[in-house]
């Protein structure tokens, strides 16, 4: 079970020899971060993974990998369905936060995502929330052959049939078109 409390971690709880942390993110996590950000909502959604952080002097190297599904909107039929969702992610934070003329040099000083953490607190929490919004894809599909809702009567064309011209429809100009949104 993943708390609130565990996903703040003080950095001096961290051993040597590293720190992995079992990800397990379910209905009430999902609930919460809709709470603070009312234009998300993921549903049932269910993330779960390993995060592993290691201390390398100041910086805190941060390798995880989370797998589940997120409840999206499909693009096309705007029906729910769960979105098999996967990412792995290096990143490395450095103490901060970042100064004037560091973000020149960092482009060339390493090819790891830099993130930053003040004070003795790394929060996973906004963290993981950051990795969830990248797992999204841009246009989801519930299946790559969803038709989509009528351009005409608004009928979702997955679970039935309309009596518009079918031409109208299933024209593959209108596919295409569609498809280059
Ligand atoms: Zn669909
Ligand atoms: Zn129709």
């Amino acid at each position: 079970m993943t708390t609130k409390k565990t996903l703040q971690i003080n950095l001096k709880t961290i051993p040597e020899t590293g720190l992995p942390v079992v990800i397990d993110l379910g209905q009430e996590w999902f609930a919460r971060w809709r709470e603070e950000d009312p234009g998300l909502d993921f549903a049932g959604a269910r993330i779960t993974g390993l995060v592993h952080l290691s201390k390398h002097g100041r910086d805190l190297l941060v390798r995880g990998n989370l797998s589940g599904h997120l409840e999206l909107a499909c693009s096309r039929c705007l029906e729910f369905f769960a979105a098999p969702a996967t990412i792995d992610f290096d990143l490395l934070l450095v103490p901060g936060p970042p100064t004037a003329g560091a973000a020149d040099e960092e482009l060339s000083l390493t090819d790891l995502d830099r993130d930053y953490y003040t004070g003795e607190i790394v929060d996973l929490e906004s963290l993981l929330r950051e990795q969830i919004i990248l797992m999204m894809p841009l246009k989801p599909l519930c299946d790559e052959t969803c038709k989509g809702l009528c351009p005409h009567c608004g009928a979702n064309l997955r679970r039935e049939t309309c009596t518009c011209p079918a031409d109208a429809i299933n024209s593959p100009f209108a596919l295409l078109a569609k498809l280059k949104i």
